[in-house]
Order: structure tokens, then sequence, then C-alpha cells
């Protein structure tokens, strides 16, 4: 059997035909007439990344869910004949066309948060009983900061109550007084955080802002690089398949927490009032980040498709560079999804 390069998205699948002799023939996959390798190599990876999952019938469909989490594979039909093809040749636990879910070895971290939320609201609010180092939520939180460069452009909007008193200077689109500052997703009552957007239009559908409505828009610049917990964390995933089981379930445990903190965080809520308690466990995690030397945390918009929030625990590593008022207006509201 040979495979093709193209058979794979992921980059890390890609490079690894870099290091292997190819010979130019139809690959056993996608058909393509293509420089392949002997699909071997990647027999021994495939089969670690299937004991990722188990058997569960409420699960999904192996090939799917891979593809929502890693896009390892081309297409779903490629990728529906590579893991065929390793079930047939090395044995599995299930079949292709069972339903799976994460391995509860690998789900445990997520089982750990659920516990957590829980206790924080309704046990212990300010000593949970689930302390975040007996599960190693130092090496996922602490120890692994994304970067953001100096010089990078975020927007932060407020939407003006009376067109005859705008917000218009710098320092009222900057973070928030402390007596002013409202509980948020990341930040308790009157500990004030900065909340950014990446995109200028995020911030119309993060305000929930509507038809007409007059919004100030100010511009933030990067002034230094910026350490922060990520919670859009894809990893690749070959790496760690060569390192070893334990660091492939170690990487996915901690993808799966990222992901689902980072639902919690972006979760819509209404622009008129949400159940403060709601947020008790998002800010307990970010408070624990920010003990950490973390200068803000990321996660994506729920409300704007593509867009992200950058919320930052201090303003001082960034500058407001100008301040822009403008009237949402129709088109704008009907990209939101
Ligand atoms: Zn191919």
């Amino acid at each position: 059997m040979r495979i093709c390069a193209d058979c794979f998205k992921a980059e890390d699948w890609k490079n690894r035909f870099k290091l292997e002799r190819k010979r130019f023939c139809s690959c056993s996959f996608c058909g393509k007439k293509a420089k392949t390798v002997d699909f071997s190599i990647f027999l021994s990876p495939l089969r670690q990344l299937l004991s990722l999952f188990s058997k569960n019938q409420r699960g999904e469909n192996v090939v799917l869910l891979i593809e929502r989490d890693f896009s390892i594979f081309s297409n779903e039909s490629v990728a529906k004949r590579i893991l065929q093809c390793v079930i047939q040749l090395s044995g599995n636990s299930f079949l292709l066309t069972d339903k799976v879910s994460y391995s509860s070895e690998v789900s445990s971290a997520l089982t750990s948060w659920m516990k957590m939320k829980k206790g924080v609201v309704e046990e212990f609010r300010y000593f949970p009983s689930i302390n975040p180092e007996d599960e190693s939520w130092d090496k996922y939180f602490a120890s692994k900061f994304a970067v953001i460069k100096k010089g990078s452009i975020f927007f932060r909007g407020r939407i003006n109550e009376s067109a005859n008193k705008l917000y218009k200077k710098k320092k009222e689109l900057g973070m928030p007084p402390r007596e002013k500052a409202r509980a948020g997703r990341v930040n308790p009552y009157g500990i004030p955080c900065l909340y950014l957007t990446d995109k200028a239009d995020t911030t119309i559908y993060e305000l929930r802002a509507a038809h007409g409505d007059l919004l100030s828009v100010g511009k933030f610049v990067i002034k230094e690089n910026l350490n922060v917990v990520d919670f859009n964390y894809k990893p690749l995933l070959l790496d760690d398949i060569y390192e070893g089981k334990e660091k492939l379930f170690e990487t996915v445990r901690e993808f799966l927490l990222k992901k689902q903190i980072g639902l919690d965080l972006s979760k819509p809520v209404h622009r008129y009032g949400i159940k403060e308690i709601e947020y008790v466990p998002t800010q307990y995690i970010c408070e624990y980040i920010k003990t950490s030397g973390a200068d803000g945390v990321m996660f994506n918009s729920a409300v704007h498709h593509g867009g992200k929030n950058l919320v930052l625990f201090r303003s001082d590593k960034v500058k407001c560079t100008n301040v822009e008022v403008k009237t949402v207006d129709e088109p704008v509201m009907r990209f939101c999804r």
C-alpha cells in the first residue's frame, strides 16, 4: 500500500514524507498519481490515534470526530479509507461504523472540570475541594503560554446610551475603573479586566449591539509581547505519538480541557443580564491563570464566527490609539451567526 502527502491536511503528517524514500505511482487511498511512501510507516501512529477512543453507543463517528478536533486527513472519504485499512491490518477494539467517544483515560480532565464547576458554585467557593494542582493543571495553564506579538491590533467597543454624550476619549474605551467593574466571564465583581476582540466587527456582536445603536470602537496596540493562555489550542499530534502513549494522552487531555473551558468562556450571554453565579467557574480558573503570571486569556467568540476575544488582567501593556464612532447598520447584523 502506498500513500501520498495530499491524503493529509495536517502539516506534521505531511512533513513526515520528507524523511522517507518516495516512489511515483498511484496513491492507494486517493487514487492520484503522485510521490508516495509505504503506508506501513503510518500504521503504528494511526493505531495509537485510534487508541484515544472507545466504543460508546451515545458517541459519534470516529472519522467525523477526528476531523472536527484535529483535521488530520484531506477529506472524509480519504479518512474513511485510511482508517478502515488500519483497522483491517492491525485490528481494533471498534469498527469504523461503531459510535465512539474519547476513552475515560483521556476525558478524565474534563470530568474534573465538570466536578469543579459544580463544586465552586454549590460547595466551596474560595477553597474548592478539587485543587487544580492535583490534576496537573499547572502543566496546562501555568507553563504553556501563547505569545501575542508586540504591535498586534485589538479592539474594544462601548454602546453609547445617548447621541449627545458620546464616548470619544481614548481613556473612556480603556479598562473600567474598579468601582464600575461588573462581573464578567473572566473577572469577578470589582476586579476589572480589559475585554478586547481581534476584529472591530466582533465587538458589535460581543456587545449584542442592535441595528441603529451608536457604537464607539477603540483601537488598541499591544506595546510588548503578551503571554496568554489560548483556549483555542489545537495540538499537532504526530510528535506526541512518537513520544509515546502517555504524551499523546496528556496532550489530548489538555486539548479537551481547554476546548471545554473555552466554550464555557465564550457562552453567549444576554445583553440584559445573566445570573452572575454562572460566571464563577470560569472566573475561578482565570484567576488561577492570573496567579501563574499570564497577561490574559484568549478564546473564540461564540457570537461572531472567526472572531476572537482577548481578555487582559492589566491594561499597562496596551495603548488605545484612536476611537471611532459608528452606527450599527443592517448588513453588519445580517452577518451575525
Ligand atoms: Zn493520496
